[in-house]
This record gives C-alpha cells, structure tokens and sequence, in this order.
C-alpha cells in the first residue's frame, strides 16, 4: 500500500510539473537529407535552453511527405548535399506556401548552408542544372569547383560574433533587398568576395555556419528564442554556462 502511495504521489508531481512546463513546437525540416556537420545540435541547444528556462520544445521532425504541423514557434533547416537538396525538392515547394505564411508572421527561422541556399531565388548546381528556391530570401547561389571551407567567424552587431564551420561550394549573392548578417573577419562567407556572410529577413537567418552555431553562439540562439509566439516574455533569464566560454575560446583560437 505505502509503494502504491509513493508512486502515485511521484505521478501527481510529474504530471504537475509537465502541465506546469509551457510547450513549444519546433518544426525540423528534413532531417534525414539537411542534416551535416552537427545541424542537429542546433535543434539539441534551443531545447535545452527553454527547458532551463520551464518550457518544453516539441520537435516535429518533417519528412517529405508528412502533414505540416498546425502550429509551430520555430523552423529549422540544416545543410545537406547537393544530392540531398535535390531529394527533398519537390516537397519543398509543396510546403513553400506555408513557410512563406509562417516567415510574414514572423515566426523564428535558422536555415544552414544548403537550406540557406534554397530560401533563395536558385542554387545553380556544378553539371549547370537548376533547383530553384523559394525566394523568401533574396539570395541566389551558383556552384564552382573550388569548395570553400574551414572555420568561419562573423562580426554582426547584433549577436557579437558568430563562431562557425562552412564547407560550401556555392556562392551566395545578397539581392538588392538582402542584408547581411555579418561580415566575414575569417574565412569566405557568402561568396570568398565581398566579405558578406549570410543573410536576415524578418525572424529568419540564413548562415553557412555549421558546427552546429547555436551551442557555440548563445546570443543567436536566445534571440531566436525570444521571438518565439509562445514565449510569453522577450526577456529572457541569462544562463551563465563556462562551457560555452570554454567552446568560443578553444572553437574561436582554431586557424582556419
Ligand atoms: N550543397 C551545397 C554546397 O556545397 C550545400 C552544402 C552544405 O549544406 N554543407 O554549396
């Protein structure tokens, strides 16, 4: 009797404490195919930093195909191949509506490197054929032989600066409408010549930065946090972590 006591008294604590943690919904877009080089750490990092802070992150993993979630507070998309990119093609353009929806309301996006580049207008592939993007970005890309990769830090004004990882062989040209999210002080960037690396528009960042950037670039992370629907206030607690201090050191001291 006193187990089935205890026991019940430890599921009333547990459910409480579940109803009492606020829920979010993160949508992952295709993770099999967009997923190199740590992306998925991004999606590890978001989670972790709100369930620090009492919430619980959902995350819907999309797969072509699926249904799209209702509702959602945040996307993500990581890099992938070329040959991945070109997978998840068609279903891209089927859901291309609803991001286009989700991006004028505001809602919080972080797309990498190949999902960056498919955000844009075109990704014009090395053998010359085309997937076109779509065009929530005013971005376009085309592929040369020579990949361009290594460490990558950017100096932004708003997230300080961003330490990184690109391996990429499309250059990326901001649109006239474009701004960018930082300037290149290491590495190439958009396109290895006009120091531009990445994009902004509206809540959604477009990066070439793998690695993955989040756990490594608090600020980028929190920022998307605190623009969020269902985070009910933009100031967030700060989360005081040396580990992290420890990784911009030892990630930011690498050479190229
Ligand atoms: N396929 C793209 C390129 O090489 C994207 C690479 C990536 O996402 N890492 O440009």
């Amino acid at each position: 009797l006193y187990g089935v006591a205890r026991s019940a008294k430890a599921l009333r604590a547990y459910t409480r404490g579940y109803i009492l943690m606020m829920k979010l919904t993160l949508a992952y877009l295709y993770p099999r195919e967009m997923n190199t080089y740590g992306d998925r750490g991004n999606v590890i990092c978001l989670q972790k930093r709100l369930e620090w802070r009492g919430y619980k992150l959902d995350i819907v993993e999309h797969q072509p195909g699926d249904k799209l979630p209702v509702q959602v507070d945040m996307v993500f998309m990581g890099g992938g191949q070329d040959s991945g990119q070109a997978v998840i093609d068609t279903d891209f353009k089927r859901v291309a509506p609803w991001l286009r929806e989700l991006a004028e309301a505001n809602v919080p996006m972080l797309t990498i490197c190949g999902a960056y580049q498919l955000f844009g207008h075109s990704f014009e592939m090395l053998d010359g054929s085309e997937l076109q993007g779509i065009g929530i970005l005013d971005v376009t890309t085309r592929a040369q032989t020579a990949r361009l990769i290594g460490n990558l830090h950017i100096e932004t004004e708003d997230f300080g600066t961003i330490i990184g990882f690109e391996n990429h062989s499309g250059r990326t040209y901001l649109g006239p409408r474009a701004e960018p999210l930082g300037r290149v002080t290491m590495g190439a960037g958009n396109n290895g010549e006009d120091k531009t690396e990445g994009t902004r528009y509206r809540n959604i960042i477009g990066t070439y930065s793998h690695g993955p950037v989040l756990p490594k670039n608090p600020r980028l992370a929190d920022w998307l946090i605190g623009r969020m629907p269902g985070i009910m206030s933009t100031k967030l607690e700060p989360l005081d972590d040396p580990y992290i201090d420890a990784a911009r050191a030892s990630a930011g001291a690498r050479p190229r």
